[in-house]
């Protein structure tokens, strides 16, 4: 817990007048209420007088949304308090995430890139994405499976801007080696021209119709809006059209046949 202390130790007491920027004080006040609860009295007080007052930064939506909380750190259910340290540690959390430049957590994985005008990062073969990254729908497994994939790359990025970020899948098709993009990633350099081949996948679970055997499988995966051309792009590629067991034909449009176990090589 000793990185919610890290800010300056600031002393004074409840009745000490607001400083110039709320917003330090805030923090202050709700470090120091998860630090000791039965500061709550006091903090709420400071919080209702605070409000009632014509700080410049009351304008500010998370300063209100922070003061109204503190407001409240006191309130009684009959049978105790009705907030905890959850609550406090949720509103410090909620009060850091709306103030810029923003809570600073681990690195995150990859390599930076930008396609398609969004912020991405991306994945060069053999990176796995560290266990502290905090990614919607992620598969772990999965991602050791694609990771070394010679016509599959990863990219990092937030389908919408507050989205939680997810792991989205490419596939090529027309024989490009991603191990070249890889480089010019590395280096600085890669444009949305260098994405022209690639199409957006999910890996699925597909059960054959005629055979009944599931495969698992990449699908294209269009309407991410992550890459222009995309009418032009799935004519261009090459699908899975059958299935490997009984030759049947498919009516998903498969991309690739992905491996139980290992990858496969180069
Ligand atoms: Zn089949």
């Amino acid at each position: 817990m000793s990185d919610l202390f890290d800010g300056p130790d600031r002393p004074g007491g409840p009745d000490r007048p607001a400083p110039a920027d709320l917003r330090v004080e805030i923090e202050h006040r709700l470090r120091r209420l998860l630090a000791d609860p039965g500061t709550a009295g006091a903090t709420a007080d400071w919080a209702v007088a605070t409000m009632a007052g014509d700080a410049p930064e009351l304008a500010d939506e998370t300063v209100w949304t922070a003061l109204d909380q503190l407001g409240g750190a006191d309130l009684e259910t009959g049978t105790g308090r009705l907030h905890g340290a959850a609550d406090f540690a949720a509103w410090l959390a909620e009060f850091r995430a709306g103030r810029p430049p923003g809570p600073v957590g681990p690195a995150p994985p990859g390599l930076p890139l930008t396609l398609g005008g969004r912020p991405a990062r991306y994945l060069p073969a053999g990176e796995r994405v560290p266990p502290t990254c905090a990614l919607a729908s992620f598969d772990a497994e999965e991602d050791a499976r694609l990771a070394d994939h010679p016509r599959v790359r990863r990219i990092v990025l937030r389908h919408r801007p507050r989205w939680v970020p997810t792991v989205q899948c490419l596939h090529w098709s027309d024989g490009a080696d991603p191990r070249a993009l890889d480089e010019l990633v590395a280096e600085g350099v890669a444009t949305d021209a260098d994405f022209a081949g690639a199409l957006p996948a999910q890996a699925v679970d597909l059960t054959c119709r005629r055979c009944g055997v599931p495969s698992r499988v990449l699908l294209a995966a269009p309407g991410t809006a992550l890459l222009d051309d995309e009418p032009a792009r799935l004519r261009a590629h090459r699908w899975v059209e059958r299935c490997p067991r009984c030759a049947g034909r498919w009516t998903a449009n498969v991309l690739e046949i992905l491996p139980d176990a290992a990858p496969p090589g180069g």
